[in-house]
C-alpha cells in the first residue's frame, strides 16, 4: 500500500489519479489533498478518500467547504492558502506526490514536499522549467525520486529502464499538433478561444489546452526533457504525430530507436508515476493497432508555431530565461482565454517579453532570483498590452 498526496486534486490530473486510487483500493491511499478551486467536487472527494489533510488556495472558502461536509464520520485537517497547500505538499507519511496543480503556482509545494523527502509525481512541468536550477538540486539533496507524470516524459522515462549509461543519443518529443493542425496559418489570427479548446486527442485542462494549440506546451516539454534526462538540447526533436499513440521515442547510440505505445489516456503515465518499478494490472482497453490503422509522422512548423524556437532559446540561454518564458506565456495564456488578446498576440508577448529581459540573466539563479523573473514577467506582458491596444 503506498500513501499518497494529491495537489490539484480537482483539476483533469488530480481527477485521473482519484480514478486510479478508485480503481486500485489495495495498492494506493489518499492522504492529503489540495484544489484551488471547485469546492463541490473537492467535497465529494473528501467524503469518499477520506485524506487526513485539506488545503484549498482562498481562505475565504474554507467556511463554504465545512458546510458542504457537514457532520462527518472523521475529522481531517481542513487548512487553506498558499501555506496550507504547501503543508499538504510536506505533511505526513506520504511517499509520493502528485503535482497536478496548473503553472509556476506548483513551485513551492513541490519545494515543500521534497524538502519533507516525498518522491513526485510530476505533471506540473511548470515547476520544473521555471524552477530546475533550485529544484534538481534539492531532488539530489534530499535523495527523492522525480517520476514524469508527463505522457512524452514518461514514454521517454519507460524506453530508458535497462539502457545503460551514456547508451542515450537522442531524445524524440512527439505532438499531436493541437486543436490547428490543419488550419492554413493565415486562419489563425481570428480562432476564438473556444476553437482553441478542442483538442484532437486528449482532454485536459484550459491552460496545457491552449499550450498545445501554440505547441508552446512542446516547447515547454522540450525543457522540461532537458532538465529530466539531462540531455542537450540540440539532441531533442520534436516531431508532429497526429494519432498519439506514440507517446515519444529515444534513440540509443547505435540508433536502435524505442518507442512507447498506448491510447491518448493520461491515466497510465500518472499510474507508472506511482508504481513504478511494479507494473500494476488494469482492466484498461488494449491497445489496438489495427484499430488505429496508420501512425503518421511530419515536420513541426516553426513559422506557424513561433512558441517551439522561443522555448529552445530560453531552455539553451537557462538561469531564469525559461522562468520568464513560463510565466509570460501563462499571463499571456489567461489574457486569451479572457478573449483579451487574439491567439497570435501569445507568442508575439512572449517574444517581446523573452527579449526584454536579456542582459538581466543569471547562470545560477536563487529561488529568489527565479519568482522575482516570474513575476517580472507577468508585469511586463501587462505594459506590452497596453501598447498592443
Ligand atoms: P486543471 O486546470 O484541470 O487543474 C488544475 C488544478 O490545480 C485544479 O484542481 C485547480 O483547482 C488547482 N489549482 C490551480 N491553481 C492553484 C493554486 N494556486 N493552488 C492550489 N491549487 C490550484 O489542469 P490540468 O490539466 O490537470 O494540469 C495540471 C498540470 O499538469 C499542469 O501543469 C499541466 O501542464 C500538467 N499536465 C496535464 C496534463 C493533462 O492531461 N491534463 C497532461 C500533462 C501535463
Ligand atoms: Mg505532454
Amino acid at each position: 500500500m503506498k500513501s499518497i498526496s494529491i495537489l490539484g486534486s480537482t483539476g483533469s490530473i488530480g481527477t485521473q489519479t482519484l480514478d486510479i486510487v478508485r480503481e486500485h483500493p489495495q495498492q494506493f491511499r489518499v492522504v492529503g489533498l489540495a484544489a484551488g478551486s471547485n469546492l463541490t467536487l473537492l467535497a465529494q472527494q473528501i467524503k469518499e478518500f477520506k485524506p487526513e489533510i485539506v488545503a484549498i488556495r482562498d481562505q475565504e472558502n474554507l467556511s463554504s467547504l465545512k458546510n458542504l461536509l457537514g457532520n462527518l464520520d472523521y475529522k481531517p485537517t481542513l487548512i487553506a492558502g498558499s501555506e496550507g497547500i504547501c503543508e499538504v505538499a510536506r505533511y505526513g507519511d506520504a511517499q509520493s506526490v502528485v503535482t497536478g496543480i496548473v503553472g509556476c503556482a506548483g513551485l513551492l509545494p513541490t519545494i515543500s514536499a521534497i524538502e519533507a523527502g516525498k518522491d513526485i509525481a510530476l505533471a506540473n512541468k511548470e515547476t520544473l522549467i521555471a524552477g530546475g536550477p533550485v529544484v534538481l538540486p534539492l531532488v539530489e539533496k534530499y535523495g527523492v525520486k522525480l517520476f514524469p507524470a508527463d505522457s512524452e516524459h514518461s514514454a521517454i522515462f519507460q524506453c530508458l529502464q535497462g539502457v545503460p549509461d551514456k547508451g542515450l543519443r537522442k531524445i524524440i518529443l512527439t505532438a499531436s499538433g493541437g486543436s490547428f493542425r490543419d488550419l492554413p496559418v493565415e486562419k489563425l489570427a481570428s480562432v476564438t478561444v473556444k476553437d482553441a479548446l478542442k483538442h484532437p486527442n486528449w482532454s485536459m485542462g484550459q491552460k496545457i489546452t491552449i499550450d498545445s494549440a501554440t505547441l508552446m506546451n512542446k516547447g515547454l516539454e522540450v525543457i522540461e526533457a532537458h532538465y529530466l534526462f539531462g540531455v542537450d538540447y540540440d539532441d531533442i526533436d520534436i516531431v508532429i504525430h497526429p494519432q498519439s499513440i506514440i507517446h515519444s521515442m529515444i534513440e540509443l547510440q547505435d540508433t536502435s530507436v524505442l518507442a512507447q505505445l498506448g491510447w491518448a489516456d493520461m491515466r497510465l503515465p500518472l499510474l507508472y508515476a506511482l508504481s513504478y518499478p511494479d507494473r500494476i494490472y488494469t482492466n484498461w482497453e488494449s491497445l489496438d493497432l489495427v484499430k488505429v490503422g496508420s501512425l503518421t509522422f511530419r515536420e513541426p512548423d516553426h513559422k506557424k508555431y513561433p512558441c517551439m524556437q522561443l522555448a529552445y532559446h530560453a531552455g539553451r540561454e537557462g538561469g531564469c530565461l525559461p522562468a520568464v518564458l513560463n510565466a509570460a506565456n501563462e499571463q499571456a495564456v489567461a489574457l486569451f482565454l479572457e478573449e483579451k488578446i487574439s491567439f497570435l498576440d501569445i507568442p508575439r508577448l512572449i517574444e517581446t517579453v523573452c527579449d526584454r529581459f536579456s542582459g538581466q540573466n543569471k547562470t545560477t539563479p536563487t529561488l529568489d532570483d527565479i519568482i522575482g523573473a516570474d513575476q517580472w514577467a507577468r508585469k511586463q506582458v501587462l505594459e506590452s498590452l497596453k501598447v498592443l491596444v
